[in-house]
C-alpha cells in the first residue's frame, strides 16, 4: 500500500511546508483532473518555484496571492519547468515577467513548450488525419475535430513562454538553499521530462513521471506517428526503481506526496504488461487499432478522449511491434495489425 503522510491539501493561494524548504501549493485545472501540485524551493535569496499551473487570469491571480503573502518578501528568483504540457509550463511567462526570473528547462522540453504556442492555433493537416484515418477513426468525425480549436491554445493576453532559457540536463546538479537537486531525466510520457531528486532529504519532484492513482497519459501523436514511447516509458520505470530508495517521500504533480516509490513503478509497469497482453489477444486476426479500444478502456469514448485513447493504444501497439510480437499492414487507409 502507498503511503500518503500529508493529512491535508493546500488550499487555493496556500503553502504547505512538506520538509524543510520545499513548500507545496495547488492550482485549479479546468478538466475532470482538477488541480496540478506546484512546489516552492527557498534559497538564500529567494525561491525556485517547479512547475507553474494553467494559462488564464484565474491561476495568476492565485500566483499573485502567493507572491503577496508566501514568500517572505523574497522574489522568485528561478523557475523550472518539468515538460512542456500547458498545466506545467502556462503561467511560466507570466512568473518570468514579474520577477525577471530565467527559466530551466530540458532542451526537448522548452522547444517543444514553444512550439507549442503556435501549433495549437493550427487547423488539422494530411500529416494528422491520416495518422487517425490509419487508426479506425472515420472521415466525418475526423473532419469535424480538425475545425476544433484546442482549449489549450493561448488567448491575446497569455504571455508567451520566456523567451530565453537556462538548459536542464540528465545528471546536473542544482544546489537551491541547503539542498543539492540530481536532475533526473524520465520519458515516454513527454520526451525530455526533468525530474529533482534530493538525496540527503530523500525527496523526488516528480512531475508527471511518477504519479499515484493516475496513469500518466503515453500516446503516440500524429506530429511523430512512428515514436515508441512506451518503450521509454517502461525503460524509464527501470532507471528510477534504480535511483531512488523507498523510503524516499515522492511529490508528484497530481493527487498527493506519497511512499511507496517501488510499488508505485511496479503497479504501473503492470498496468502496461496488462494492456499489451489485451493488444495481443485482440490482434489474433487482423484488427483496426480503433476496435481495440472497449478492451482497453472502460470508460466511454467521444471526441477528445476518443482521439486520447487510440493514440495510448498505438503507443501500447508500437511497443509489441518493436518487441517483434505484432506485425502491421497497410489495409486502404487503416492499418492492421496481427500479433505473430
Ligand atoms: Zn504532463
Amino acid at each position: 500500500m502507498l503511503e500518503y503522510p500529508i493529512q491535508r491539501v493546500p488550499a487555493p493561494g496556500e503553502t504547505i511546508e512538506v520538509a524543510e524548504g520545499v513548500f507545496w501549493l495547488r492550482m485549479p485545472l479546468p478538466m475532470s483532473l482538477d488541480h496540478i501540485n506546484l512546489y516552492l524551493l527557498e534559497g538564500q535569496t529567494g525561491w525556485t518555484v517547479v512547475d507553474t499551473g494553467i494559462r488564464g487570469a484565474e491561476t495568476s491571480a492565485l500566483w499573485q496571492t502567493i507572491f503577496d503573502h508566501c514568500l517572505d518578501g523574497k522574489p522568485i528568483d528561478q523557475i523550472i519547468c518539468t515538460h512542456m504540457h500547458p498545466d506545467h509550463t502556462g503561467q511560466a511567462g507570466f512568473i518570468s515577467e514579474h520577477f525577471r526570473a530565467p527559466l530551466l528547462m530540458s532542451y526537448g522540453e522548452y522547444y517543444q513548450a514553444r512550439m507549442m504556442n503556435y501549433s495549437m492555433q493550427e487547423k488539422g493537416s494530411w500529416h494528422m488525419s491520416d495518422f487517425f484515418l490509419r487508426g479506425g477513426i472515420s472521415q466525418a468525425l475526423m473532419d469535424a475535430m480538425s475545425e476544433a480549436r484546442s482549449n489549450f491554445a493561448p488567448e491575446p493576453d497569455d504571455l508567451p513562454m520566456p523567451r530565453s532559457y537556462k538548459r536542464l540536463k540528465d545528471g546536473d546538479q542544482i544546489t537551491i538553499g541547503k539542498t543539492t537537486w540530481d536532475i533526473i531525466v524520465g520519458s515516454g510520457h513527454s520526451p525530455e521530462h526533468v525530474c529533482l531528486y534530493s538525496r540527503a532529504q530523500r525527496l523526488l519532484l516528480s512531475g508527471d513521471q511518477i504519479l499515484p492513482i493516475i496513469t500518466s497519459n503515453v500516446s503516440v501523436h500524429p506530429t511523430e506517428p512512428e515514436a515508441d514511447p512506451m518503450t521509454e516509458w517502461l525503460a524509464s520505470h527501470e532507471k528510477f526503481r534504480a535511483l531512488i530508495p523507498e523510503e524516499t517521500l515522492i511529490l508528484p504533480a497530481h493527487n498527493e506526496p506519497f511512499y511507496g516509490v517501488g510499488e508505485r513503478l511496479d503497479e504501473l509497469t503492470a498496468h502496461h504488461e496488462h494492456r499489451m497482453d489485451i493488444v495481443l489477444e485482440g490482434c489474433s486476426q487482423p484488427t483496426v487499432a480503433i476496435d481495440l479500444l472497449p478492451a482497453l478502456f472502460e470508460r466511454k469514448l467521444e471526441n477528445h478522449t476518443l482521439f486520447m485513447a487510440l493514440g495510448e493504444a498505438i503507443a501500447h501497439i508500437h511497443c509489441l511491434m518493436n518487441r517483434g510480437q505484432v506485425s502491421r499492414a497497410l489495409d486502404g487507409q487503416v492499418y492492421r495489425y496481427t500479433t505473430r
